[in-house]
C-alpha cells in the first residue's frame, strides 16, 4: 500500500509550512502528500506540480482521517505545524492523530525545527520503515 507523507497547519502555521514546503520542494516531487482540507488546498494551489490528496478540512474531521491513516499504516511521516496559543475546537481529534503518531512510531514533527531535521535526515525517502509495536497481548488479553 502507498504511503504518505501527511501534513496540518493551523491557520496561524499555513504560511510558515508553506514557505517551508517551497524551501524543501524538490523531496516531495515523487512523493504522494496527503493533508487536511484547507491545508491541502493551500498546498495544491502553491504547488501543482505535488501529488496533493486533500482530506476533510480539519476540525470537520481531517485530523481524524489522518489518525486512521497511520492506524493503517498508510503514513511514512507527519508534519503537523501546531499553533500552541490558540485553542482550537477540534483539540480531541488533534490529540489522537498525536497519540496515533506516538502509539505507532511514525516520524512526526510538530514545528519548523523538527521538520528540518526529518527532512534533512538521511533516512528520508530511503526504504527506512519505522517499527511498529507488536500488540498482540493486546488484542489476545480477553481469549482464555
Ligand atoms: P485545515 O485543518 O487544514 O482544514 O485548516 C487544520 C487543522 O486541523 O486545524
Amino acid at each position: 500500500m502507498p504511503q504518505f507523507i501527511g501534513f496540518v497547519a493551523h491557520d496561524a502555521c499555513k504560511d510558515d509550512l508553506l514557505a517551508w514546503v517551497s524551501t524543501h520542494k524538490e523531496r516531495f516531487r515523487d512523493r504522494r502528500i496527503v493533508a487536511t482540507g484547507t491545508t491541502g488546498g493551500l498546498l495544491a494551489k502553491a504547488f501543482p506540480e505535488l501529488s496533493v490528496t486533500q482530506l476533510l478540512s480539519g476540525p470537520l474531521g481531517g485530523d481524524a482521517q489522518l489518525a486512521t491513516m497511520i492506524a493503517e499504516d498508510r503514513l511514512a511521516l507527519l508534519v503537523f505545524l501546531i499553533d500552541p496559543m490558540s485553542p482550537q475546537p477540534h483539540d480531541v481529534d488533534v490529540r489522537t492523530l498525536l497519540r496515533m503518531a506516538v502509539l505507532h512510531n511514525v516520524p512526526a514533527a510538530f514545528n519548523i525545527a523538527t521538520a528540518d531535521y526529518l527532512v534533512e535526515s538521511r533516512l528520508f525517502g530511503s526504504a527506512y520503515k519505522p517499527g511498529r509495536r507488536d500488540f498482540s497481548e493486546h488484542l489476545g488479553r480477553l481469549k482464555a
